[in-house]
């Protein structure tokens, strides 16, 4: 009975008409679904490429990737012929690189375990790399129809609100009680189109903050907005303290060409290309900074020859200041022949054209891109 809402959601039971919330629900979202492109096709493979990049991306930013990556790599074959520095290149400024080398690590799977076809169980999906528990859910009840829930964190919002919960959603106790409760919830016919209903609702109306409530197809079932909670709820473990760090690279040129070096496996950004650098220490000036990280991971002696650029990044818990400086080999040695690799894989000497093929992480990026325009680039060139 919509309206007649008790202290009983707070356990997770739902106290109201459960057929005639998705009714609701489901009315207001054939009414006003954004037109997605990955909302086009069931193609799972399209389903798949879709969610893992919605992961820890906005919808709006995902679609130029969706669009360029499956312009490259239009099925699972494609993307599992692809070597990692094209993938990453396609994949640079989305951040969280790990989903891109998931991506190639699942696309193995399925050529190697499933013959190619995507996979059609909840379960076997769940087995590839890089989908946890919501993603399975989303492609299994997207792709399939499914009757699986996907309780993302818009999902997990709408379930805080509509049940008024006062403890942290953020605790795996409550996301528990939450995914039961999504499992009530879903309309087992239309798995498929609750499940989606529910995450636009989250993106579209129930926002994190000032949740649209007078536009809401469900405020009659909502105890948040009856009890004039919304805009607490959800309740969150403190967040993190942020950290600042500073750092320096340089970038060193031979012979016309450019050096940079790929992360090895194993480190933070493994298998994207950077300029040799690192954090200031403890009383450091940027400059010292930078003949000490290249001296330690190149064995080569250099001195900076004037600074390119200060750019900055944020991640979840780092603010980055990065200080970009051209740089020289001191003692007139020769740095193709005399570098070694301490901290890297591989090394190149790349033009100004070539080093746009690879990915860097996006504080590098962003100085690669700085460096293009800038008009001292060509007489550094020249110089080397
Ligand atoms: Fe969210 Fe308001 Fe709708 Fe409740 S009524 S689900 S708080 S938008």
């Amino acid at each position: 009975m919509p309206g007649k809402l008790s202290s009983a959601q707070a356990e997770n039971a739902w106290a109201f008409d459960v057929p005639a919330f998705r009714r609701a629900l489901l009315g207001w979202f054939s009414a006003n679904a954004r037109d997605l492109p990955w909302r086009r096709t069931l193609d799972p493979y399209h389903v798949w490429l879709s969610e893992i990049m919605l992961q820890q991306t906005q919808m709006d930013r995902a679609v130029g990737y969706f669009e360029r990556f499956l312009e490259r790599f239009p099925d699972m074959a494609s993307l599992d012929a692809a070597g990692e520095d094209e993938v990453l290149k396609l994949w640079e400024g989305l951040g969280y690189y790990s989903r891109a080398r998931n991506l190639r690590k699942a696309a193995r799977v399925v050529m190697e375990r499933h013959g190619g076809a995507f996979p059609r169980t909840h379960a076997d999906i769940r087995d590839l790399p890089g989908v946890g528990p919501y993603t399975a859910g989303a492609i299994a009840s997207v792709a399939y129809n499914t009757p699986v829930p996907a309780v993302d964190a818009n999902v997990l919002r709408v379930f805080a609100r509509l049940l008024d919960m006062a403890d942290p959603v953020d605790s795996p106790a409550v996301r528990r009680r939450m995914e039961a409760a999504a499992e009530e919830l879903l309309d087992p016919h239309d798995a498929r189109s609750f499940n989606q209903a529910l995450m636009e609702l989250g993106a579209l109306i129930c926002a994190p903050r000032k949740p649209r409530c007078e536009a809401c197809p469900v405020r009659e079932f909502c105890l948040a907005r009856q009890r004039g909670t919304a805009e607490a709820r959800p309740v969150t473990k403190p967040a993190p303290e942020i950290i600042r760090i500073d750092m320096a690279c340089g970038v060193l040129a031979s012979r016309g060409r450019l050096f940079i070096q790929k992360r090895r496996q194993g480190d933070v950004w493994p298998g994207l290309w950077e300029f040799p650098g690192g954090v200031l220490e403890q009383g450091e000036s940027p400059e010292q900074a930078l003949v000490r990280e290249w001296r330690e991971e190149t064995g080569l002696p250099v001195a900076p020859a004037g600074k390119i650029a200060v750019v900055r990044s944020s991640y979840t818990r780092y603010r980055i200041t990065m200080h970009g400086f051209y740089c020289r080999v001191e003692n007139g040695l020769d740095p193709e022949s005399a570098y070694c690799l301490n901290e890297a894989d591989e090394a190149r000497f790349v033009t100004a054209e070539e080093i746009k093929r690879f990915a860097f992480p996006s504080g590098h990026a962003r100085l690669v891109a700085k460096l293009l325009t800038d008009l001292r680039l060509d007489a550094f060139l020249l110089a080397s």
